[in-house]
């Protein structure tokens, strides 16, 4: 269980400093963005709306608000395709020529004049969602139904290829201690941690400066694959285990990514929603790999063409990191709360492999960082033993692939795991 060292990848971006993406002039906005339940819209079709307004909403607990990235006209509330292809209810929204977005102008706030209660409200209604890629509602992690004592602020991003957490680090160091010293006063824990790996030292001493006015404490670790995952990150850091089936909290832990602190930061100082996002755009079939502050709803081909387009050669392209991230078929698909990274990989990188019998070398076994027993889960999900998935724990897999990435048999693991997930979550589905 002591995780993998992978290639990292990280040299095509880790040193281009975060810059605006255009401002598009159409965004495809999914109600839902978060994990939990879908948004209503508030608006109709033909209504003109500006830049930040809340357009979707709901009086269900797990959920964030959805807000309009860029002023313009709805045009379309309608199912369209997400990344997987499936139909989802979505709106669109189109720039009207000569009315464009000028940007929010907020008022400042100190992050210590707001009680916990106003910090819960002004991340609910700013529709903060964790940016790591989780996508669970913040203002519900900030209404913990147990005590906490420690909030952990995630820095390790440790999927290759994915630079949007080390850039944020480093450019706007401030925002993101400020918004953790937020979170640890809107759950009453006296301790902060924020977790960095060893492979971005820059970021560690950038923070180190910072931290003079904040007092928290930074700890850095080793470079080791799957270490942003709460669970192992908590295990490393405090020596706690969440219990099977339990969450952080269980524990008094709260873990919260870089890029969610500086969203609450932002929220909190100026009261502007979140409807930008770090977009890391990157791999051998991407020209000009960048790192882009994304308005919400941009299309993966507007991005792309902002980076160079894409190779001759280009083979796949990914929503996400190459480990955990998803396959998406269509340039078309819009950029979502929690698209941390858009990975284009060439022919030679993306190359398929064909899936053979388990041996039954144990491989996965020793790889898996939460314990589990991959090869049995992968039997059951074929059996579509779902009583047996559960028994088996099937709940706690953090999707991390690292079983799939050392099995000699190139099983595909992961998508066995999470088309049982999916079904199991069917067949639970309440939404609160
Ligand atoms: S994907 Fe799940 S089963 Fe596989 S190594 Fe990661 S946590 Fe374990
Ligand atoms: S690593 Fe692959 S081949 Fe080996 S036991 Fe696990 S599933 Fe089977």
């Amino acid at each position: 269980m002591s995780g993998l060292r992978l290639k990292e990848c990280k040299e095509l971006t880790e040193r281009l400093p975060v810059q605006e993406a255009a401002l598009p002039t159409r965004v495809v906005l999914p109600l839902q963005q978060s994990l939990g339940c879908p948004n209503d819209p508030i608006v109709n079709v033909g209504d003109e709306v500006a830049e930040g307004q809340k357009i979707a909403d709901t009086q269900k607990t797990v959920a964030a608000p959805l807000h309009a990235p860029i002023s313009g006209r709805i045009i379309a509330i309608d199912n369209l395709p997400n990344a997987c292809q499936y139909p989802v209810a979505s709106l669109v929204i189109e720039a009207i020529p000569g009315r464009e977005s000028q940007g929010l102008v907020g008022s400042h706030w100190q992050v210590d004049e707001f009680t916990p209660e106003q910090i819960r409200k002004v991340v609910r209604e700013a529709g903060i969602v964790g940016l790591g890629g989780a996508t669970f509602p913040t203002h519900v992690k900030l209404s913990p139904s147990k005590p906490i004592d420690t909030v952990i602020i995630n820095g390790c991003e440790c999927e290759p290829y994915i630079t949007a957490d080390h850039r944020l680090m480093l450019e706007r160091p401030a925002e993101l201690l400020e918004g953790a010293r937020a979170i640890a006063r809107a759950v009453g824990a006296e301790n902060i941690i924020v977790a960095v790996e060893n492979n971005k030292q820059d970021a560690v001493q950038v923070l180190l400066d910072h931290n003079k006015n904040h007092n928290l404490k930074i700890v850095v670790l080793p470079s080791i694959y799957p270490q942003g995952g709460e669970k192992v990150l908590i295990r490393k850091l405090l020596g706690r285990e969440v219990p099977s089936g339990g969450l952080p909290l269980d524990i008094g832990v709260i873990v919260n990514n870089v890029g969610t602190a500086v969203a609450i930061a932002d929220a909190l100082k100026t009261g502007r929603p979140l409807i930008k996002r770090v977009v890391t755009i990157t791999g051998s079939g991407v020209k000009k790999p960048r790192n882009l502050l994304a308005r919400i709803g941009t299309s993966f081909a507007e991005l792309l063409a902002q980076c160079g387009g894409i190779t001759d050669d280009a083979a796949k392209i990914i929503m996400g990191g190459p480990m955990t991230g998803l396959a998406v078929a269509s340039l078309d698909m819009p950029v979502v709360k929690g698209t941390n990274c858009l990975l284009v990989l060439n022919q030679r990188d993306a190359r398929d492999y064909e899936e053979k019998g388990c041996i039954r070398c144990g491989r996965c076994v020793r790889a898996c960082p939460v314990g589990l027993l991959p090869n049995f889960l992968a039997d059951f999900a074929k059996l579509r033993d779902y009583e047996k998935l559960v028994d088996y724990h099937l709940a706690d897999c953090i999707e991390c692939g690292c079983c799939a990435y050392v099995c000699p048999s190139r099983i595909y693991l992961v998508q066995y795991f999470k088309g049982a997930k999916q079904e199991l979550k069917t067949r639970r589905a309440v939404c609160r």
